[in-house]
C-alpha cells in the first residue's frame, strides 16, 4: 500500500527529504504523498523513513492503494527505470554543443 498524511499534519517539513522516491511534497495546506511513487519504502529501507520521523504519527497506510509487496517492488522498479531514463536524457542533452 501506499502510506497517506492525515490533517494531523503540522508542517513541520522533516519527512519531505527523508523520502527516497520524492514522493512526499507540500501540497495546498499540508504535506501530501504520490501514491503513484511511494513505495512504502520497499527497495530502500526496511520500514517506511517518514513514519519513522513524523513526530506526530500522522502517517498510516492509504486504504484507497492496496498493493502487496511484489507490487509495491514492481512500482520500485519502474521509478528506477523512470530515473535512470530522465539521466539518460539529461546526459544526452548536456553532450549535445550549444544551439
Ligand atoms: S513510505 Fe517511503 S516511499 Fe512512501 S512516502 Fe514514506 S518515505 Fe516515501
Ligand atoms: S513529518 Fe509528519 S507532521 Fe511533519 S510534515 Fe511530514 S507528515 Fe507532516
Amino acid at each position: 500500500m501506499a502510506l497517506m498524511i492525515t490533517d494531523e499534519c503540522i508542517n513541520c517539513d522533516v519527512c519531505e527529504p527523508e523520502c527516497p522516491n520524492e514522493a512526499i511534497y507540500l501540497g495546498k495546506e499540508i504535506y501530501e504523498i504520490d501514491p503513484k511513487r511511494c513505495t512504502e519504502c520497499v527497495g530502500h529501507f526496511d520500514e517506511p523513513q517518514c513514519v519513522q520521523v513524523c513526530p506526530v504519527a500522522c502517517i498510516p497506510v492509504n486504504p484507497d492503494f492496496v498493493e502487496d509487496r511484489e507490487t509495491l517492488w514492481q512500482k520500485f522498479r519502474r521509478l528506477q527505470a523512470e530515473a535512470q531514463q530522465a539521466q539518460a536524457v539529461k546526459a544526452t542533452a548536456a553532450g549535445k554543443p550549444a544551439g
